[in-house]
């Protein structure tokens, strides 16, 4: 097991680009059996009408925009955000379309292809670079996860594998819902995404904590923080290539509805 990478080793030690290594997507890498699975959910959650809103806060976006590319087709307002500058800057320089910008082209394309139309690819870039407003630092740790700043409660909220890179322990996990959860208006959607079961994940040649997830866990920690799991959907995995890279055992998708305010 990893030891715990918390907030200092992601300022010093998290290359975006390193990460970014994942996401291009049909060269066989770790994160196709990821995008695949994710990208298939994100689609039918943002535009079949179930999910939709005026705004949607992305908790630690990270350097990647493939959790938002379905997503824009139902909120106006996206707000990006991250724990450390590196990310929100790799970010900004994606949506300047800035030399050297990462090239998220064939995960635009496959997410076209889901949503009926591949050749709308340019259409889908120019629409998210619209509707995302802006891209703020976030601290989970945080009542207010976005201190300084605060919003009006959105919408809806998606996280993808940020809380189990963020938190220690369960008892951080769960206290790092409701903090993200007082973002989110009372009847909005959370939707958070990930993998199971693996206690770390190589960022280059770097190694980070991952606290390991069980479905049993999420359930309870959602139910528990005043969400109603709508939707919960888990791939198993039993390959075992690449283990040394990340050994994750499943993935997982979820959409729960914010019930009350804890
Ligand atoms: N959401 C992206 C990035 C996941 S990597 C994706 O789906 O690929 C984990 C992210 O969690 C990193 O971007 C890291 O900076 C962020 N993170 C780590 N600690 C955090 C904290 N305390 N608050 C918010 N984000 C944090």
């Amino acid at each position: 097991m990893a030891a715990f990478t918390g907030g200092e080793a992601y300022k010093a030690e998290f290359e975006p680009t390193a990460y970014l290594e994942y996401f291009k997507f049909g060269q066989g890498t770790l994160g196709d059996e990821f995008l695949t699975f994710v990208l298939k959910h994100y689609c039918k959650t943002f535009t079949l009408g179930a999910v939709t809103g005026h705004t949607l806060t992305d908790i630690g976006s990270g350097p990647t925009i493939y959790q938002l590319l379905s997503a824009c087709e139902s909120f106006k307002e996206i707000i990006a955000s991250d724990y450390i500058d590196q990310n929100c800057q790799e970010l900004l320089k994606r949506l300047k379309n800035e030399p050297g910008a990462f090239d998220w082209t064939p995960v635009v394309q496959h997410v076209c292809e889901l949503e009926g139309d591949r050749n709308k690819w340019a259409e889908k870039e120019g629409k998210l670079r619209g509707a995302i407003k802006c891209i703020l630092k976030c601290d989970v740790h945080k009542s207010n996860p976005l201190d300084p700043i605060v919003l009006p409660p959105a919408d809806c909220l998606v996280s993808s594998l940020c809380l189990k890179a963020a938190c220690k322990d369960h008892s951080p996990y769960r206290a790092a819902l409701r903090n993200i959860s007082s973002l989110l208006k009372p009847g909005g959607h959370l939707v958070l995404s990930g993998d199971l079961g693996t206690s770390f994940y190589m960022v280059g040649p770097k190694k980070f904590f991952c606290l390991v997830l069980t479905e049993e866990f999420l359930r309870g920690a959602l139910s528990a923080t005043g969400f109603a799991i709508q939707e919960f959907d888990v791939l198993s995995r039993d390959d075992d290539t690449m283990q040394e890279i990340c050994h994750f055992s499943g993935m997982y998708f979820i959409v729960a509805r914010k019930e009350k305010a804890i």
